[in-house]
């Protein structure tokens, strides 16, 4: 888990600390049963306490995820990072401070006890912005359709076989001009 306990900051308003965090998140019990990290997940950032309850977290996280190709079907690691911008209230404070106005971006978050756990939060962040279809490089040339080969290994001997039909009559007449 990526958190961060606040006992150290809880009855002093305006302090702040640093926290630089490293993990390896159980994806599974926050609901992503597919992300799969090549490494920790870390966290850079800082968190304020700004008053009547409300802690603002500001940072950066970064990782790298194991993907399947959804060309050629191998696996390979896509480096993951983004900056986080989040502000958590205590369950018993109020909602928000006088000074503090709630903006369209900014959702906060409730949390009990002395701990902020991120995760949920970062985890939804790289959920988010994965590709649709991942691929291990752009121009991945994927599978054989025919025998199954990964043509980035080379191509296969089907290759010849599959003929556009627009080209049929023209192969036709070169192989008549042959004599064949
Ligand atoms: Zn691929
Ligand atoms: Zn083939």
């Amino acid at each position: 888990m990526i958190h961060i306990n606040i006992s150290k900051l809880r009855n002093i308003p305006g302090a702040h600390l640093d926290v630089d965090l490293h993990c390896q998140p159980q994806c599974s019990q926050y609901g992503y049963n597919d992300l799969r990290f090549a490494e920790d997940l870390s966290f850079q950032g800082q968190i304020e306490n700004c008053g009547n309850g409300t802690y603002q977290i500001n940072g950066a996280y970064q990782g790298r995820l194991i993907l399947t190709c959804s060309r050629c079907a191998q696996e390979f690691s896509l480096p993951v990072d983004g900056t986080l911008r989040r502000t958590y209230v205590a369950q018993q404070g109020k909602p928000f401070p006088e000074n503090m106005e709630e903006t369209e971006e900014e959702e906060t978050i409730d949390f009990s006890g002395n701990d902020i756990d991120l995760t949920q939060e970062i985890l939804t962040e790289i959920y988010l912005s994965l590709p649709m279809q991942p691929l291990c490089r752009p121009d991945c040339r994927g599978l054989c359709p025919v025998c199954g080969q990964d043509l980035n290994n080379g191509s296969c001997a089907c290759i010849g076989e599959q003929i556009d039909p627009r080209w049929q009559k023209l192969k036709d007449f070169v192989e008549s001009k042959k004599g064949v």
